[in-house]
């Protein structure tokens, strides 16, 4: 199941390609968009912001109209440059929202539809109100991150990453990375940090994701895309610790542990020896 996180990488990576930019080509094979697109076309329109609020994709274009989409279990959305072959089969198809630069595909989308803008209120419904700081912001408020992260003491540091109401963007990929890399381990709660600990985790998160979208592989495929944080070319080591249990560390040749954690049992990975409690 897509997490909220990943809808909102999804959304923040779909932003990229498509906001400001003039749909070329509008394709679905849901009747409910179809007969929308037939009395309200969708080409010529330009896409002005494509944000999430909880697991709801949403797409605005020109002219006050919305495409809902909710992922559910199996859907996904894929960027594309326009005549690259798609990593998932035709039939699969459900949406294609094409510029001149990118197509966004979306795959097996189960829940779709056309709302008017007005229903819809970005950045000031609750969910959008509530979110911290972006980090991929380029205006992203460090302060205000740090603020939130330590409003949250009686947490573990690794949870309190993952809670989109402190900042905004970290997965679970960049949760264990972020702590292996500033050497705090995943399992200490908040208040046990100093000041410089707190400074680093943000900032470090923040390069993390920043190095991530800008890396800007084509395709940008929104779910599954390669993740890099060692900065080696290796796709094998490209993480230092997510989804590395018993291997040995990257730095120290201890084996990486791995635990659930957390209400939702999220997989934390750590170092014993680089990141100990
Ligand atoms: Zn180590």
């Amino acid at each position: 199941v897509p997490e909220g996180d990943s809808i909102f990488r999804a959304a923040r990576t779909l932003n990229q390609a498509l906001a400001g930019k003039k749909v070329v080509r509008f394709e679905s094979v849901l009747p409910a968009l179809t007969r929308i697109d037939d009395d309200h076309p969708l080409r010529g329109r330009t896409v002005e912001h494509v944000g999430s609020v909880g697991k709801h994709l949403l797409i605005q274009f020109s002219g006050e109209l919305v495409l809902r989409t909710h992922m559910r279990m199996n859907g996904s959305w894929h960027i594309y440059r326009p005549g690259e072959r798609w990593r998932r089969p035709r039939r699969d198809m459900r949406v294609v929202i094409a510029t001149d630069d990118f197509e966004a595909v979306g795959f097996r989308i189960p829940v779709a539809e056309f709302l008017r803008s007005e229903s819809f209120d970005f950045g000031r419904t609750q969910v959008g109100h509530a979110l911290g700081p972006d980090l991929l912001d380029p205006g992203f408020d460090a302060p205000e991150a740090r603020r939130r992260l330590r409003a949250r003491p009686a947490a573990q540091i690794a949870e309190a990453l993952l809670d989109q109401r402190v900042m905004a963007g970290i997965g679970n990929v960049y949760k264990s990375e972020t702590l292996f890399l500033t050497a705090v381990n995943p399992f200490v709660v908040v208040e046990s940090l100093n000041e410089s600990q707190i400074d680093r985790i943000v900032d470090t998160a923040r390069d993390l994701l920043q190095r991530d979208v800008t890396a800007g592989v084509v395709p940008m495929t929104t779910y599954g895309g390669l993740r890099r944080t060692t900065a080696r070319d290796n796709p094998a080591q490209r993480l230092w610790v997510y989804g590395r249990a018993r291997q040995p560390c990257r730095r120290c040749g201890a084996p990486i542990r791995a635990r659930k954690q957390g209400p939702y049992a999220r997989l934390t990975y750590w170092c014993p020896t680089c990141q100990p409690s």
